[in-house]
């Protein structure tokens, strides 16, 4: 037994005292078909999958709960996927952000569950909502995530240097799951901190003398890199991009965007474009894809440093930077 059996036996076993009696902890050496090699992973989705596997590298095996091309928000599990909650070694998750990946933590897996909304404290949803003076803000009240989120944005991986505070913390969350390797994870960490800290540089400097600053997006996904690059978002929806927007918000949006003088509507990947196109129409602008990388699309070649420079190759385009 190494001490990462053993930990895990003794994390095991403490649950077990709670709930089971004790008895099955150690009669296994992990789920059927597991590699006993490596520490089995789970992350509820890309950005975490990503840090994830650069910091564990061939030390961990990674699933992904979310299938490449879909859309993360209100995923739901099937019975197999809680099963790998379930029997994961370690869950890289962010409360509030997917319910059901919370409630299958909850009841399966408390104990090896990493969330990465702790880390530090989540930007309020409504924070920096773009607002002209004299203005109320009830354009910015948005049906749906706010409440399961407890007002708070999740979508905190647009921010590199968020990240990459994120990614230390795993690496030595991984080192007690591994004890063996955390050397290792701590080493990966600083290699990819540095790699995040590099991308954040490339952003100040590319997006320090613009025309314009608005950007009008989807949904409400950009406050994080809004608020590090001194952008200021127009969402089209709200946080979630499930909920369609009201006729009302769509004016408002087209107001807002001929105000601006925006050249550009964005929209994503994984989310229908008619709403960007329609606002676009209308006010004489093109479109073009700013990806919140909640998920790469099915077959990408992609990762989130690469999505993230085109994205900061679109975005000085879109806002005139020099
Ligand atoms: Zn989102
Ligand atoms: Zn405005």
């Amino acid at each position: 037994m190494n001490n990462r059996t053993a930990s895990r036996v003794l994390a095991a076993a403490t649950t077990a005292l709670l709930t089971l009696g004790g008895a099955a902890a150690c009669s296994t050496d992990g789920p059927a078909g597991a590699d006993p090699q490596r520490v089995d992973v789970v992350a509820a989705f890309y950005p975490l999958q990503f840090i994830a596997e650069r910091i564990g590298g061939d030390a961990v095996r990674v699933t992904n709960l979310v299938k490449p091309g879909a859309e993360p928000h209100d995923l739901e599990l099937n019975p197999s996927q809680v099963g790998e909650v379930s029997e994961a070694e370690l869950i890289v998750y962010l409360k509030g952000f997917q319910p059901a990946v919370d409630e299958a933590i909850e009841q399966n897996a408390t104990d090896r569950a990493f969330d990465v909304a702790t880390v530090q404290p989540l930007r309020d949803a409504t924070a920096g909502a773009h607002e002209h003076e004299g203005e109320g803000a009830g354009a910015t009240e948005e049906p749906g995530h706010e409440e399961e989120s407890g007002g708070k944005d999740p979508h905190l991986w647009l921010d590199p240097t968020r990240l990459a505070t994120v990614a230390d913390q795993l690496a030595e969350r991984l080192g007690k799951v591994d004890p063996d390797r955390a050397a290792d994870f701590t080493s990966r960490a600083r290699a990819l901190h540095a790699d995040l800290e590099k991308l954040d540089g490339e952003y100040a400097t590319g997006l320090t003398t613009c025309q314009r600053r608005e950007i009008v997006t989807s949904h409400t996904a950009f406050g994080y890199l809004a608020e590090r690059y001194r952008l200021e978002q127009v969402g089209i929806t709200g946080l979630s991009p499930d909920v369609e927007p009201s006729p009302q918000r769509l004016a408002e949006v087209i107001e807002e965007a001929r105000e601006h003088k925006a050249t550009t509507i964005f929209f994503e990947t994984l989310v229908s474009p008619k709403v960007a196109e329609t606002i676009a129409g209308q006010v004489g602008a093109q479109t073009a894809v700013l990806d919140p990388i909640e998920g790469l699309a099915d077959g990408s070649g992609s990762d989130y440093l690469s999505v993230m420079r085109t994205n900061l190759q679109t975005l000085r385009t879109a806002l005139g930077c020099s």
